[in-house]
């Protein structure tokens, strides 16, 4: 891509509400648009991160064996009667009428939809254990959207459901989404901490956040620094690595202000290893056995003929906010630097030249070249600026490897720079085998 041909609205003006870096810098480098009051439109830049998010999010779902589907946006009342959350819900549901007059909604969330599917399609035991997921918009009226994509009324989720036959199994399930959860965070090069969690308007028994740290957090959060040592490579998928898994991750302290004992922090941690700062939501997972299968009589066979309501767990994972989280988690003096997984480009090709002297412009378009063949994505700064501006703007842009094709380049050799770190002279093929690693 040609940086001169990239749709990417560079604003210097931002306003007043943008108060922590990711809003202020999604909006200085083109990422996402408002629209509306906590509403927003994703431009190319933002809407590649966001669709590399989406895609890791989804090869862990698969992974563990959850069957991604789509369910619409716009939901009927009546099941959410049925569960009882219509009332319950409040003003943060979005309440529609079509024009016959039915109740409708902007789904905030899908365990009443999903619920209504499983009910009408599945009965015996025989087809149990399922998960099933999607990655849709969701809607929230929130009260007070703020810090851009954070907290914002239209969002995207991915959330899962899972369908079990006993609290046992149900439990499986649980762990097996868990660990993929901390698999996810980790390839999106975020470190997130599960913690213990009220169950809220979900309602259940057995929930936990993942929060990553961030000052710009909105959750108080405090824990044990060793909790980061936990190797995820020792574990597997068999049901007793997994519920080892869960116990060695919770048994070390770390709890969102909600659920903080001060007592219990000071006296489990030592002073060495406490953290005390602010943390991002990024998931939230739920075991809520029958809440929502029993008023809706979602029921299932056993073994022995008997009906019996179905165990729910609900798993959910904020797409879009992971976006700005990643900026709050990786942006640095002044620079943003994005993980490889996630970054908009592989790399950035920066040639020094002007209308007089294109020669650093012509070497950039064969380097360009080169590395398309090698499907590396690529983007060429080929705008006409001095190089000290275009280092401004791609500092904030943050993607992690630039190729600077000026003063320094050799016949065969260019300035590789890694972003934060020194630069080195490299060869084409050097180069290439860099950004295929
Ligand atoms: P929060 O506590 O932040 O309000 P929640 O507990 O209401 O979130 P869940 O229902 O658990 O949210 O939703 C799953 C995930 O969706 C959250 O972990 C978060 O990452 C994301 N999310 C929730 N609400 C919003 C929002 N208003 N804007 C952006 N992302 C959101
Ligand atoms: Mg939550």
């Amino acid at each position: 891509m040609y940086l001169s041909q990239l749709f990417i609205p560079i604003t210097k003006d931002l306003p007043a509400e943008a108060k922590i870096k990711s809003h202020q810098l999604m909006l200085q480098t083109g990422m996402i648009r408002q629209s509306s009051a906590g509403i927003y439109s994703w431009l190319p830049l933002g809407f590649k991160v966001m669709k590399k998010i989406e895609q890791i999010v989804r090869e862990e779902q698969n992974s563990i064996g959850a069957q991604e589907m789509l369910m619409p946006t716009i939901q009927s009342a009546e099941i959410w009667k049925e569960s009882g959350r219509y009332d319950d819900y409040g003003e943060e549901m979005l309440r529609i009428k079509d024009r016959q007059g039915r109740d409708m909604l902007y789904g905030p969330t899908n365990e009443e939809l999903i619920t209504d599917i499983f009910r009408s399609s599945v009965k015996s035991y025989k087809s149990l254990p399922q998960i099933l997921y999607h990655i849709q918009w969701k809607f929230r009226d929130e009260i007070r959207p703020r810090f851009g994509v954070m907290r914002c009324k239209e969002f995207f989720m991915k959330d899962a459901y899972s369908f079990d036959l006993t609290d046992d199994e149900a439990k499986k399930s649980y762990n097996k989404m868990f660990f993929s959860y901390l698999k996810t965070f980790n390839r999106l090069g975020l470190k997130a901490i599960p913690m213990a969690a009220d169950t809220g308007p979900i309602g259940g028994d057995l929930s936990h956040e993942f929060i990553i740290l961030a000052e710009t957090g909105e959750s108080q959060i405090f824990a044990d620094k060793r909790i980061f040592e936990i190797n995820l490579d020792k574990y597997d998928f068999s049901d007793a690595s997994l519920s080892k898994m869960r116990k060695d991750f919770t048994e070390i302290y770390a709890a969102t202000d909600e659920k903080f004992d001060e007592k219990k922090f000071n006296s489990e941690v030592d002073k060495k290893n406490q953290i005390k700062t602010k943390g991002i939501e990024v998931g939230h997972i739920f075991y809520f056995g029958d809440k929502y299968s029993k008023p809706m009589n979602c029921l299932i066979d056993d073994k022995s003929g008997k009906k019996i309501s179905v165990k729910m767990g609900s798993y959910g994972i904020g797409v879009s906010r992971l976006v700005g989280a990643a900026i709050e988690a990786n942006y640095n003096n002044g620079i943003m630097k994005w993980p490889r997984p996630i970054s908009p480009f592989d790399t950035v090709i920066i040639p020094s030249f002007n209308k007089n002297n294109q020669e650093n412009l012509q070497k950039a378009e064969k380097i360009y070249q080169e590395l398309k063949k090698q499907n590396i994505d690529v983007l060429l700064d080929d705008v006409d600026e001095n190089m000290s501006n275009k280092f401004k703007k791609h500092d904030l842009i943050g993607i992690p490897f630039q190729i600077i094709i000026g003063s320094k380049s050799e016949e065969n050799k260019f300035e590789f720079k890694e972003l934060n770190s020194e630069s080195e002279m490299l060869s084409l093929e050097e180069i290439k085998s860099k950004l295929k690693r």
